[in-house]
């Protein structure tokens, strides 16, 4: 780990992950607006920005920061990556803050999940109690609500409320079942064959330069 070039290797390994794992939002993205056109639906309608007001007020969804006074992101609860399959789609997307739109990623780019089946879930499950020590999100969550029993119950709420907001969105969880089943193998595929070929790719073009 000290062999100064072995951060070389790393580096070039991370910028040919980079250019597959974009592959895979920019696919996750075009399937997104099939489904929504077979729908219908739109994320950016006034319409599923009301429902998303009427949820959450003006508030990040899982800190309860006030929007207006900090950087809103558009946040995905299911994360658009390989592992978590999320989509940009009604019931999908929601408005958070930067910083857990930040710190939620170390849940999102996790293969396997230990603390509930989603990253989102997983992101408010971080209660100080169930994770090996020390945990980031855990002391994220310390910094929050530095009181233990108020963390523990608005880590609930929160949850919670997410939940119910997903409840309102039937045809997504029809969409998403069989689509949970297929998808991840077909994206294995999409992220092994993207590096595959910017290998042979890069190897080739050096030939001739
Ligand atoms: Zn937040
Ligand atoms: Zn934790």
């Amino acid at each position: 780990m000290n062999d100064p070039t072995s951060k070389l290797r790393t580096a070039t390994l991370r910028a040919k992950s980079d250019v597959a794992n974009k592959l895979i939002s920019m696919f996750l993205h075009e399937l997104s607006k099939k489904i929504c056109r077979e729908w219908g639906a739109r994320v950016d309608s006034e319409e599923y920005g009301g429902l998303v007001r009427l949820r959450f007020g003006n508030h990040c969804p899982y800190c309860l920061c006030d929007l207006a006074a900090t950087t809103p992101v558009v946040e995905h609860l299911d994360g658009m990556n390989r592992y978590r399959v999320g989509l940009h789609i009604p019931g999908n997307v929601v408005i958070a803050c930067r910083k857990c739109n930040s710190e939620k990623r170390r849940d999102d780019a996790c293969k396997i999940l230990n603390l509930a089946d989603s990253g989102w879930a997983c992101f408010l499950s971080h209660d100080g109690n169930r994770c090996a020590k020390p945990c980031p999100t855990c002391q994220y969550w310390e910094t929050i609500w530095i009181d233990e029993t108020e963390r523990k119950q608005k880590l609930s709420a929160n949850l919670q409320r997410i939940q119910d907001f997903r409840k309102g969105f039937s045809q997504f969880e029809e969409v998403m079942r069989p689509l949970s089943m297929s998808l991840p193998s077909a994206l294995t595929h999409l992220y092994s064959d993207c590096q595959i070929f910017a290998e042979t790719e890069i190897a080739s073009l050096l030939q001739k330069f």
